[in-house]
């Protein structure tokens, strides 16, 4: 397999961007890393997080984003052993760990303070050729399209991670908050799986559309809503609330809303990453009603292999939309405004 000195990709040169799509040079594996060709990279918010400096995190400069990769190895360090030269592969936004310390010991990898970050603290895959550790990427069998698999690698596993951190069981509500996006998507169609009842909060009627399409029970439209709280417990058996909340908007109000539409004994999974945004819970309702709040973080390779399995077995069907890498400067216009229905999938040039 012959492979290009350079390629295309697009570059973020410095926070706020401008995006600017340019040849760069094609990366070499280190020893235990792998180089995939890239067929398709879903636009995941992070990306445009990412760019925008949104985060206390500080991020590589200039930066190829991206973190959703499928595509096929091409070339692989002398350490590696667990794939071959075309095989399917997937990088994720976990690109490395230590392996060392006591959370990658734990299998919490997410958690390693040294660990690499596709798309953020190195170059992921908003290119043709990317990058990352064997051990982290994702093995995709064969007959599994890489387009409809792509955002599994970060909003599935993600997702499929906050819903079992929720410590829900099947036959109960789950209220999904962001729907219409990307993560809320899959977290339908995880959480469908999974045997859990839906409802979903976003904005709009085309979200609406997808949300009942995908069969959820409800859609709580957040911009027309004149009692946001009182019709998501309506949605719920007996109107108690939600027996867990999964938390993906882009904006803060919604985090410190669910407490008020969660069921008591219920537990709120925070994933979304609004800049600048805090929780907040009446401690009082928090007591007494036995409320439970946590964060989850991406997911463990483990994770990573049970939400690909999902998919692989046919469970898991999400919409999403395919455009030329080169448009990704008006994928993050529509993001930014809130207009994505489901996922963008990048489609890399020949
Ligand atoms: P997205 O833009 O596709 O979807 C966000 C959705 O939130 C949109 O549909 C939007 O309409 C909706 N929304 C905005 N305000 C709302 C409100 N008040 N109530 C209900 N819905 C509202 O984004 P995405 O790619 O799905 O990512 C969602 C968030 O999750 C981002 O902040 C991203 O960085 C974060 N994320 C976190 C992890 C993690 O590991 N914790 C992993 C991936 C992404
Ligand atoms: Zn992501």
């Amino acid at each position: 397999m012959s492979i290009p000195e350079s390629q295309w990709a697009q570059v973020a040169e410095q926070v706020g961007g401008p995006l600017v799509y340019k040849q760069i040079p094609v990366p070499k594996p280190g020893p235990d890393q792998i180089l995939v060709k890239i067929r398709y990279t879903g636009v995941c918010h992070t990306d445009l997080h990412a760019m925008m400096g949104h985060w206390p995190l500080p991020v590589k400069m200039p930066l190829v984003g991206g973190h959703e990769g499928a595509g096929v190895v091409v070339a692989k360090g002398e350490l590696v052993q667990d794939f071959e030269i075309g095989d399917h592969a997937g990088l994720k936004w976990l690109n490395g760990s230590c392996g060392e310390c006591e959370f990658c010991r734990q299998s919490d990898d997410p958690l390693c303070a040294n660990a690499a970050l596709s798309g953020y603290t190195v170059d992921g895959t908003f290119q043709q050729y990317a990058v990352g550790k064997a051990t982290h990427a994702s093995k995709i069998p064969k007959n599994v399209p890489l387009d409809a698999v792509a955002p599994v690698l970060c909003a599935g596993i993600t997702v499929y991670k906050g819903l079992k951190e929720s410590g829900i069981r099947p036959g109960q509500t789950v209220a999904i908050v962001g729907a219409g996006g990307g993560l809320g998507s899959l977290a339908q169609q995880y959480a469908k799986a999974m045997g859990l009842r839906v409802v979903c909060i976003d904005g709009g009627d085309e979200k609406r559309v997808m949300c009942e399409q995908l069969g959820s029970e409800a859609y709580v439209d957040f911009t027309k809503s004149k009692d946001l709280v009182a019709d998501v417990k309506a949605a719920t058996p007996n109107g108690l609330g939600a027996h867990a909340v999964i938390l993906l908007a882009v904006s803060e109000k919604p985090f410190q809303q669910a407490t008020e539409y969660v069921r008591s004994r219920g537990t709120i999974i925070a994933i979304g990453l609004p800049p600048d945004a805090s929780l907040k819970a009446p401690v009082f309702q928090t007591v007494v009603r036995m409320i439970s709040i946590k964060g989850s973080y991406v997911g463990n390779r483990q994770d990573g292999v049970e939400a690909l399995d999902f998919f692989a077995r046919g469970l898991i069907k999400a919409p999403f939309k395919v455009a030329p890498l080169k448009d990704l400067p008006k994928i993050f216009e529509l993001m930014e405004k809130g207009q994505i229905t489901g996922r963008y999938v990048l489609e890399m040039p020949e």
